[in-house]
């Protein structure tokens, strides 16, 4: 946030931002020299997410409205209601207590707050749960559960994709505006054209970012519905998976699939649900494995996408038999 455009920014908001900016960078050393995270880099204006700091002792939440400190750069107007903005969602936020770090943050086309409150405000949705115990295999096209239900990955939709190509297009022609007031000798800040061709950017990259979550959604809230007790999944080298493979789609494939955010959406709403969840060993084979006779078949390729066992005779869908064998796997250990 601290920038070229200090001058503007001391007067134009709250003093409790740029301290906060500060404390933040303090904070980020002193996890540096505990050997907690890396050197601390500086944000580039252009690249990173905005959001400033709110004193939360200034803040104030009705049901549907928020009250922030001066939002206005005129005093009689910040004594007046334009400090009061309406929120988007009704009571989504519990009123009456005390907030934690509040951050305003803007993802390029919207505004959002964020807040911290005491774990016993916070809503919680515990659901009754059954005996039921549910084995998931994530891998690149879909996620199998092992009661056979199959959720294709993101990847395959058809308004995705869409929406990928769209910003591709509007990216290719943010950078070719860029290129052309460097020829110019302009400063880019100052074109008019950019931010509105960025904005239009923007705009697509939140919608590929709420197409992401809503199908990470849709698929927890399918699990869920099931009401296990237990779920089991891998714990996946996403990392390791990241390094160049030799299939281009493959790799592509990776990088355009959330993985991540899906299983650690699906850890903290199983913490919210009541829902117990373990993470089996990564080195554990579970689709070379036959899950009826334990028999073990080195030779399977990638790109089998049928197990079928020379020993017992069993033919089934490779991503099917994984789920069942970390289920298998996870009640055994
Ligand atoms: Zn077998």
């Amino acid at each position: 946030m601290i920038s070229n455009h200090l001058d503007t920014l001391f007067y134009d908001v709250s003093n409790d931002a740029l301290k906060q900016e500060i404390k933040d960078t303090y904070n980020s050393f002193i996890r540096y020299f505990n050997k907690l995270s890396k050197y601390p880099v500086r944000k580039k204006y252009n690249n990173y997410k905005k959001s400033f700091y709110v004193d939360p002792y200034k803040i104030e939440f009705s049901d549907k409205k928020v009250r922030l400190e001066k939002i206005a750069n005129n005093k009689k107007k910040n004594r007046q209601k334009l400090n009061y903005i309406k929120l988007a969602e009704k009571d989504r936020i519990p009123t009456n207590v005390i907030y934690y770090n509040p951050r305003v943050i803007l993802d390029g086309d919207r505004f959002y707050i964020g807040v911290s409150v005491a774990d016993e405000f916070a809503p919680k949705k515990k659901i009754e749960t059954t005996d039921n115990v549910i084995g998931i295999d994530v891998n690149i096209k879909s996620v199998v559960t092992s009661d056979n239900d199959v959720y294709k990955a993101i990847t395959y939709d058809k308004s995705y994709k869409k929406a990928l190509k769209k910003e591709k297009r509007a990216q290719r022609k943010l950078s070719r505006k860029y290129i052309k007031s460097k020829e110019l000798k302009k400063a880019i800040k100052d074109s008019e054209n950019y931010k509105k061709q960025r904005q239009i950017k923007n705009k697509y990259t939140r919608r590929i970012n709420n197409l992401k979550e809503s199908h990470i959604d849709y698929i927890i809230t399918s699990i869920k519905n099931k009401r296990p007790k237990l779920i089991c999944i891998e714990d996946l080298d996403i990392n390791g998976m990241k390094e160049p493979k030799e299939n281009k789609y493959i790799r592509k494939g990776i990088q355009q699939n959330p993985f991540r955010k899906l299983l650690e959406t699906l850890e903290d709403r199983c913490n919210n649900y009541g829902i117990k969840i373990t993470k089996i060993d990564r080195y554990y084979p579970s689709s070379k494995t036959c899950n009826k006779c334990n028999y073990k078949k080195e030779d399977l390729k990638l790109s089998d996408r049928t197990f079928v066992c020379p020993k017992c005779g069993l033919i089934i869908n490779r991503d099917y038999n994984a789920a069942i064998n970390i289920k298998k796997y996870a009640l055994e250990h």
